[in-house]
């Protein structure tokens, strides 16, 4: 039965691509172990006077390739091996699609709706002191994950450059625009799940046009996604958030649907759609299929009922290991997280070298570049994968444990 702990589940993809490539046993056994993990005690004031302690992380993977990167997530169900695996998978992501940076992940034990502004505000300074001793522009530079955004990262930014009395805008990725972010951030992971999902649907020999897709989340990912699926020229049939799915078999007018979600923060409701089931989602028959919100949604058993022909992850972790070999025998493709939704970091890549330059680049050369790179990242995993005769994700895997295991050799072992 294989593990659904996710440490444990992300070591076993590594040993995985690890036999695959041959690689060096001592280079596998580093890529085994974080390089580090701070655990902290975050004591934050709340609004009625009263000090409540949250419990936060930041991961270090490995940084032989660069700086550690990676999201910070503030979730009520966040674990240290969750933590730890979701920065093994940004070593993996960041090496697929070959941008100079290591595996990083940061997490607080928090439900952030239950905090007011003033609450999460403060939250957000203190782990991030709490955590400074391994951020920079040189060691480690956090971006947006599940439940921060940019404002979030302009306070991290803010306190960072406070304390050490000078600009530091390289701290972070995906701060807001007015203070150093990159246009062309938003939306840029959706654009790395469209630009694979034509990838796919081209290697397939299946048409865009017409077709049929299905999209659980409404959220940063999902929310753009839908509008840019439906514009190139795909059905976008159903759509499910926490509160509720709709369905639409002629295809869901997806402008409306953003302005609905806007006015009402949740899919449910929207009247040119009839109400489904959020679960009954993976069982539509369709085309494409794409997880944009949690981990561990498509399990064996959603696996075996699966009406789509392709997955593309756009959430980290949505596929169990435990449906791995489900898909596979049922001829399903899956474009794995570490590819699929790397289009988000690549684009933070490209607003460290802008904040780096003191330089903002035009929407245009974003858009281009974050198209030339999630390309040739898809090809180059797709060959292997021919190469390898195995699946996509085992395929990005190894890929990525070469260029992951050519870095430390390269640099050897100190002392
Ligand atoms: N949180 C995003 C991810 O999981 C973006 C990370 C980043 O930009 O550093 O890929």
């Amino acid at each position: 039965m294989p593990a659904t702990d996710p440490w444990t589940a992300i070591l076993e993809r590594i040993d995985d691509g690890a036999r695959l490539i041959g690689l060096d046993a001592d280079i596998h056994r580093m890529l085994s172990v974080p390089a580090r993990v701070l655990e902290v005690g975050i004591p934050v004031r709340m609004d009625n006077g009263r000090i409540e302690v949250f419990t936060g992380w930041r991961v270090h993977h490995d940084t032989s390739r660069g700086p550690g990167k990676g999201g910070i997530r503030f979730h009520q169900d966040v674990t240290v091996s969750e933590v730890k695996a979701l920065a093994a998978d940004m070593t993996l992501k960041c090496a697929v699609v070959d941008i100079p940076f290591g595996g990083a992940k940061g997490g607080v034990q928090v439900d952030p709706r239950r905090l007011s502004d003033g609450e999460l505000e403060r939250m957000t300074r203190r782990y991030t002191i709490d955590v400074a001793s391994l951020l920079g522009p040189d060691k480690d530079v956090p971006a947006p994950d599940v439940n921060t955004d940019a404002r979030v990262m302009a306070w991290l930014m803010d306190t960072i450059s406070m304390v050490r009395g000078e600009a530091i805008p390289g701290i972070v990725t995906g701060k807001p625009i007015a203070v150093g972010g990159s246009r062309g951030h938003v939306g840029a992971t959706s654009q790395g799940v469209l630009i694979c999902s034509r990838a796919a649907f081209t290697e397939l020999g299946m048409p865009v046009s017409g077709a049929r897709a299905v999209v659980q989340g409404h959220g940063k990912v999902g929310g753009p996604l839908c509008y840019l699926l439906s514009s190139a020229g795909m059905r976008v049939v159903a759509v499910t958030d926490a509160d509720g799915g709709v369905y639409n078999p002629a295809g869901l007018d997806t402008l409306a649907l953003a302005d609905h979600v806007s006015r009402r923060g949740t899919v449910d409701g929207f009247e040119l759609a009839d109400p489904i089931d959020p679960a009954s989602i993976w069982e539509i028959d369709c085309e494409l299929a794409v997880p944009a919100a949690l981990d561990g949604v498509i399990t064996a058993e959603v696996a075996e009922k699966l009406g789509a022909k392709v997955i593309v992850e756009a959430a980290n972790g949505p596929t169990l290991p435990e449906a791995d070999g489900v898909l596979e025998r049922r001829n399903i493709v899956v474009v794995p997280d570490i590819l699929a939704n790397a289009g988000g970091v690549t684009a933070s890549y490209f607003e460290w070298a802008q904040s780096r330059q003191g330089f903002a680049w035009e929407e245009q050369v974003v858009a281009e570049r974050l198209r030339r790179i999630m390309e040739t990242a898809f090809q180059s995993c797709w060959q292997r994968s021919r190469d390898l005769k195995v699946t996509l994700r085992r395929a990005s895997v190894a890929l990525a444990l070469e260029r992951v295991g050519e870095a430390i050799a390269l640099r050897g072992l100190f002392p």
